[in-house]
């Protein structure tokens, strides 16, 4: 349930909504706006409200009772966009955040070469995976704490932020001690005590849509980071299985607009797990700006052939260098940003 109070309602009315609310058991999230407070009352309550009392008390303008199954990540809730900041790289402004790098994180000197390339090119942060979800035991599983610390002072060589791949809840304050954020994979969507956990830290968490769920779902799990009161959550779009197999997956890019009207938060879009090919990475990126991705997940690799995991789908340094001249043109054509190339990092 949701309570808009009054524009200008006071401070004891606030406090005497929330105590009704408390009282019966829900759990209380509050967003002060610049003219509405709006009360997100979740959980389950020991006894039943009636919206129509609560409407009645002084100060409360609306109450709306959501159909939607999730209420924190809902534009019901907070009509603003949010805004997650991924070591002050804002995702959810104005500015196309691309997030680039590795699949993996293969040794200390491909990981700060490829991260000196896509600083260049306007990348704002280094991915890699130090933990690798392989459906296979016997392919490679990624190298620790070591694909860390090699990723973490890449990104403070190159000025990027950091992104990896967290698999079990076992690995989140290790993990927080190197990376500004905090990737759920497709595979782990639904790992729920995962998702419980990441809910209390405070850490920016990117949320990828598992590859056989609904929106909803998705949506309903990134309720499950916000209702333990972390509020900075990324999703990702990732591509989905279909009947199709033409490509990898489906890039499901409609996710964006019908993501941006049901949730605040922002959406960013993989196109390399998305399809699965490097010619249909490019295609793919430049239309997931143009249907308003808030960023971009895309694997970069200066040898593709030689690469432990997904070289199929990683661009090479100068078609990402390319992507991003023509993301250029296409930013600005619906109000966004995009940083300009730095090329002094190539070589830094
Ligand atoms: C990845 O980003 O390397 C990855 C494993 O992605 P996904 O979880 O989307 O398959
Ligand atoms: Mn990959």
């Amino acid at each position: 349930m949701v309570i808009v109070m009054e524009r200008g309602a006071s401070e004891a009315q606030v406090e005497a909504v929330i105590g009704v609310l408390v009282a019966v058991g829900y759990d209380v999230h509050r967003s002060t706006g610049q003219s509405h407070t709006v009360l997100g009352a979740v959980g389950q309550p020991r006894e039943a409200v009636d919206p129509g009392t609560l409407e009645l008390l002084p100060g409360v303008r609306e109450v709306i009772k959501i159909s939607e199954p999730y209420k924190l990540v809902g534009r019901t809730f907070r009509k603003d966009d949010t805004v997650v900041s991924i070591g002050g790289v804002n995702v959810g402004g104005p500015e196309v955040v691309v997030m680039a790098g590795p699949c993996s994180v293969e040794s200390h000197e491909r990981v700060g070469r490829i991260a000196g390339l896509v600083a260049a090119s306007g990348a704002r942060v280094i991915r890699g995976g130090a933990f690798k979800p392989r459906t296979s035991p016997y392919s490679f599983q990624g190298h620790g704490e070591d694909a860390l610390r090699w990723m973490r002072e890449a990104g403070d060589k190159h000025g990027l932020a950091v992104i990896s791949e967290v698999m079990d809840p076992r690995q989140i304050e290790m993990m927080s001690r190197y990376v500004d954020c905090l990737q759920v994979g497709a595979r782990n969507m639904q790992n729920f005590d995962l998702l419980k956990e990441l809910g209390r830290t405070r850490m920016p968490i990117l949320l990828k849509r598992g590859m056989s769920s609904t929106i909803e779902e998705w949506l309903l799990s990134a309720e499950y980071i916000l209702a333990g009161g972390n509020g900075q959550v990324v999703m990702c779009e990732r591509g989905i299985r279909t009947f199709e197999n033409a490509t990898r997956n489906t890039l499901d890019l409609s996710a964006i607009p019908v993501i941006k009207k049901r949730s605040h938060l922002p959406i960013v879009v993989d196109p390399s797990h998305g399809t699965g090919r490097r010619d249909k990475v490019i295609p793919m990126a430049r239309a997931a700006v143009a249907a308003g991705a808030d960023g971009l997940l895309i694997e970069v690799h200066d040898e593709p052939e030689k690469a432990l995991s997904d070289g199929a789908q990683s661009l090479l340094p100068e078609m990402f260098d390319r992507l991003m001249a023509e993301l250029r043109v296409i930013a600005p054509a619906i109000g966004r940003t995009l940083p300009v190339a730095r090329p002094a990092a190539r070589t830094a």
